[in-house]
């Protein structure tokens, strides 16, 4: 088997994610032979660095040794088994451990398979909970523009990248949205927790108007991710933290892109020093695995559905895979690398190399900004520096940076006009230097004309 023979049976029957098919007539598609460590190979034996830890789901690289062995255990005693009626001892401590690991208040924790899916949870809980409590009035959601919380309708709808959206609004039910904090619109000169505080007025303001209908707002703590790695200070999750208990409003944490160690700490929201009333985590949750997904919250929200049969409060939301044995156990394993390796102490020491490797490029004309939270570095190429003009969307730079990147052993796949690398935390300096020259290089070629 060599690489276009596989490509070519791909072709005639797979249709791929996020993908614009007719590109494959030109843009040639990589298939994967086997993964070890941040390596990825292909059937003509060349390799890639997964500089974006394969769509940010990978946290200690791939086939671990460690990790396989958890998940070969789990398959020889207990693949699966229905979470209704059912239990088993990986559900129960993964639970255990994400309540003890999890921000203060988060006791109790819903299971689904895939991040939208625990979007979907989060949301429906938050207006079933109103609904129990006599506040049947309460059915709208507060977002944050730029934000991304998944491609299902509900999540789709309380999502604000219009790449993704547009398409589908007339299915969408409607959301309350306001201006993000996003700092790279901040002033000359303005510190990025200026810039966030000051952005808190227009929440604030929703919030007023709004309280009385609106269930929760929903965030993605310190990086929207999707909407291109923009950044902005934990003092808005403060802000925002208080807002929402005096206008009794629920916050939703989404932090299935940046939770497990992504910003420097083990949760985002640890830095803003705030507990959400319902905390989204996937993605990284089985260090890149098995999907699986979980919702925690607190006792009293879990006590408003805790009544008796016929009474019809109880939360009746279910998914075949809810609770994976397979996907909990890589969970676990997971969790345990964290504690054996002092992971976040080790990240810092990453994040500071990924820093030094990049800082000439802030000097570069076509860069606007690069702008780092933790494991996460962001380059945004622009057409005008002084101005921040975007490159248009049309042109595709960022397809050029990818294309770069694959000639030269590099997984970079841009976010429109954004180069950014979220690797595995195994990445190793001097593959840090690699990646940075790749980036830079990809850059130039991008911007040339
Ligand atoms: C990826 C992502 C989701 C959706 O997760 P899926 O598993 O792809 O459905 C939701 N929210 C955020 C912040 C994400 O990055």
């Amino acid at each position: 088997m060599n690489n276009a023979e596989l490509v070519k049976r791909d072709l005639s029957v797979v249709w791929h994610p996020c993908t614009k098919m007719k590109d494959h007539e030109w843009l040639p598609m990589i298939p994967i032979r086997r993964a070890e460590g941040i390596w990825l190979e292909d059937y003509d034996g060349r390799r890639y660095l997964d500089a974006v830890s394969s769509w940010w789901v990978n946290l200690f690289g791939h086939a671990h040794p460690y990790i396989n062995a958890a998940v070969q255990q789990q398959a020889q005693t207990l693949e699966h088994v229905m979470l209704a009626g059912f239990t088993h001892q990986a559900v129960v401590e993964l639970s255990e451990r994400l309540v003890r690991l999890t921000p203060a208040g988060l006791e109790r924790c819903f299971y689904a398979d895939n991040g939208s899916a625990a979007v979907e949870v989060a949301l429906k809980m938050s207006f079933h909970y109103w609904r129990n409590n006599g506040r049947a009035g309460k059915t709208k959601f507060i977002t944050l523009e730029n934000s991304y919380h998944g491609e299902t309708l509900g999540a789709l709808a309380v999502g604000n990248v219009q790449l993704y959206k547009d398409t589908y609004a007339p299915l969408l039910m409607q959301t309350i949205s306001v201006p993000s904090p996003d700092c790279f619109y901040r002033q000359p000169g303005e510190s990025c927790a200026s810039y966030s505080e000051r952005m808190f007025q227009p929440m604030r303001e929703a919030l007023e108007r709004h309280a009385e209908e609106v269930c929760a707002v929903i965030v993605e703590p310190l990086v929207q991710c999707a909407g291109g790695m923009r950044m902005y200070d934990p003092v808005y999750l403060k802000l925002l933290r208080a807002a929402c208990d005096e206008f009794g409003v629920h916050l939703i944490a989404d932090e299935i892109a940046v939770g497990f160690g992504r910003t420097g700490t083990l949760f985002a929201c640890e830095q803003a020093a705030v507990s959400p009333d319902f905390l989204c985590l996937s993605k990284g949750l089985t260090g890149g695995y098995l999907p699986l997904s979980v919702v925690l919250t607190g006792d009293n929200i879990y006590q408003a559905f805790y009544d008796d049969y016929g009474s019809l409060r109880a939360f009746l939301h279910s998914h075949s895979y809810t609770g994976n044995a397979l996907a909990c156990s890589a969970a676990l394993a997971t969790l345990d690398l964290f504690e054996q390796n002092d992971t976040l102490a080790a990240n810092r020491s990453l994040a500071a190399a990924m820093a030094a490797a990049t800082a000439d490029l802030g000097d570069h004309p076509q860069v606007a900004e690069v702008r780092q939270t933790g494991m996460i570095l962001a380059i945004e190429m622009v057409k005008n520096k002084l101005e921040r003009t975007p490159y248009p969307w049309q042109e595709r730079r960022g397809l050029r940076v990818y294309e770069h990147g694959l000639a030269n052993g590099m997984l970079l796949r841009p976010l429109g006009n954004v180069v950014y690398f979220m690797p595995p935390y195994i990445i190793e300096p001097d593959q840090i230097a690699m990646m940075a020259d790749v980036a830079r290089q990809g850059i130039d070629k991008a911007v040339a004309d």
